[in-house]
Parts: structure tokens; sequence; C-alpha cells
């Protein structure tokens, strides 16, 4: 069986339905979450979204917010000012651009504050609107580690690789995946080699524990 093939299989059986786990209702608190999720974990930002979205749970509320209360709120989260910022902003660009409805085109969410690349590409592939393969801290070691990048690789050459090794509709998936087994078996302190069934292909395996 060809390498690329073993991966899939694996991912496939540790993760039959791969989900996010940013809690959200709303298409703006998944944007919000993925922006406030940078440098911290999902879990922590639920922790905090809950008390958010508890408080202003509209738009508009978000746009009317106390700036300090919001940096209050996401204090946990760290770089919280600028967090608060963003989200007082990414609130206020939607009411007062776009009529209070998130856009969902790249050009115009990548012009929100705070939202880049990787943050379309989860929102993209979260709500499907087109399938795609963000690239986080889990996605870039997992896919170093399994020989998908070169250690070089930056995070929009991993992006490029990967969308050439899998096939596009499996995109959003292989990317819940990859995050996922890097979050709980491949992690970046002891990985759980020993029973993974990768370790025989694994360049990471081969090199640092033997
Ligand atoms: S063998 Fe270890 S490092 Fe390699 S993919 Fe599996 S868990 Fe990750």
């Amino acid at each position: 069986m060809k390498r690329i093939e073993l991966i899939e299989n694996y991912l496939d059986e540790l993760f039959q339905d791969p989900k996010c786990e940013l809690n959200y209702s709303k298409d703006y608190e998944l944007l919000i979450s993925v922006m406030l999720s940078a440098q911290t974990t999902d879990k922590r930002v639920n922790e905090v979204t809950s008390v958010l979205w508890n408080r202003y749970n509209s738009l508009e509320d978000l746009k009317n917010a106390d700036l300090n209360d919001l940096k209050n709120i996401l204090r946990p989260l760290g770089n919280f000012n600028k967090k608060a910022f963003f989200t007082k902003e990414i609130a206020t660009m939607i009411v007062d651009k776009y009529n209070g409805v998130m856009p969902r085109t790249r050009k115009k969410l990548e012009s929100l504050p705070g939202v880049g690349r990787k943050t379309v590409n989860v929102v993209f592939a979260e709500l499907n609107i087109e399938p795609q393969i963000a690239v986080d801290t889990h996605v870039e070691r997992v896919s170093k580690r399994l020989d998908m990048a070169k250690s070089e690789d930056d995070v929009l050459e991993i992006e490029r690789r990967l969308r050439k090794i899998f096939k596009r509709i499996n995109w959003s998936k292989r990317h819940l995946q990859l995050v996922l087994f890097g979050r709980y078996y491949c992690k970046a302190i002891n990985p759980m080699c020993n029973e993974c069934k990768l370790k025989e292909i694994c360049k990471y395996n081969k090199t640092t524990r033997k």
C-alpha cells in the first residue's frame, strides 16, 4: 500500500467523522472564535466564548461592547488587547459594511481585522463554502513528521503540498483529521509513537526515536 494511502486509511480509522472543536451557533461566532484561537487552545476559547456570546448575543451588541469589558472576558486567551480590538472591529465592519451579514468571499473576509488566510480556510471548510486545508501548528508538525512537507516549508508551502497530496473533495476532512491527530496522538511533546500505525513510514519516528 502506498504511503499516502496508509496515512489516509489511518486517519479515517481514527476519525471517521471529524468535527471542529470550537463551539459556535452563528457563522460570525465561528469566524471570531477562529481568530481568537491563535496561540491558545480550542478548549480555552470555548470557555471564554461561552461568556462572550452570552453577554453579547448579536453583532450589533458586539459592535457596541465596552472594549475594556471585552478585554476582561478575553484575558485568559493571552494577547487579549489585540483580540478584544479585533472582535469589536470585526463586528463593527460586518454591521456597517455588510449590513450585518458575514461576507463569504476570501477577499472580503481577509479585509476584516485579525482575519488571515488560515482563519478563512477554517471558516470555508467548516461552513462548507468550499474545500480547504488550513495549516495550523498541528497540521504543520504532522505533515513534516510524516514527510508530506519539508522541514523548511512555511505554512503556505505546506498548504500547497497537502492540496496536491489529497483529493480536493477530501481537503476539509483531511484538515480536521490532521488537526485532531496532532492534538491527541502526534503531540508536540511525547507523541504516542508506540501505538501509532504509521511508525514504519514516519520520518520523525525513524530519525528521532531509534
Ligand atoms: S509515529 Fe509518532 S511522530 Fe510519527 S506520526 Fe505516529 S505519533 Fe506522530
